[in-house]
């Protein structure tokens, strides 16, 4: 290992709020686009709204449920007219909420870029490498997204690293990586990474 080595991420997110989904007429997994209207459907007193979503490569729609069975009454006049009228921030709130899917993950994950630079170096760090990760804009983007692409490295290999005490998240468990980048997040680079690991950060993201 070659001298302390400080590198700084910055994550830089578009959010498009897309939902990768399957699509049945592609036949693949594609990313759903909200067109900004609403379905609504009542019944009685009762109202189903959706959120008209649509492949962004063959344009088959998708409706994404906000509610169903909502008491008309329960709804505010403000919230009713926005759905009525297809209010543009109304429906772009509604994309950008956390959407479930059956395999765990939660959608709309942003898609990010990162840039990196080197910092000088005042002192030791403790261990041979520190990457620093900054997320100004507190795109949701999970932690091991991003170590993964910035490493260039596969998602098993990333939490065998961590498992092994390669990497270690500076004042977190483990489970940090699971989550939404903070604004502020701190990665050592210890000796049981091994120094393609330490090459790979010192060459920094594209
Ligand atoms: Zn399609």
């Amino acid at each position: 290992m070659s001298s302390f080595l400080n590198v700084e991420w910055t994550i830089c997110c578009s959010s498009s709020a897309a939902i990768r989904r399957p699509c049945g007429r592609c036949g693949t997994t594609q990313s759903f686009s909200s067109m900004g209207k609403f379905r609504l459907n009542a019944n009685g007193s009762r109202l189903d709204a959706w959120l008209i979503y649509s492949c962004q490569c063959c344009g088959r729609t998708w409706n994404r449920s906000v509610f169903e069975r909502k008491a008309v009454a329960s709804l505010s006049k403000k919230d009713l007219l926005a759905l009525q009228s297809n209010d543009p921030g109304f429906a772009a709130r509604i994309a950008q909420a956390p959407l479930i899917c059956a395999n765990g993950d939660v959608q709309p994950q942003n898609d990010f870029t990162l840039t990196g630079r080197h910092v000088p170096v005042s002192g030791k760090g403790g261990c041979p490498g520190l990457l620093v990760i900054r997320n100004p804009d507190l795109g949701r983007v999970r932690l091991d997204k991003v170590l993964v692409r910035g490493l260039r490295l596969s998602r098993n290999d990333l939490h065998s690293l961590v498992k092994t005490g390669g990497l270690r998240v500076r004042n977190a468990s483990s489970k940090a990586l699971r989550r939404p980048t903070p604004a502020l997040l701190m990665v050592e680079c210890h000796d049981a990474a091994g120094d393609e690991v330490m090459r790979r950060l010192r060459r920094l993201p594209e």
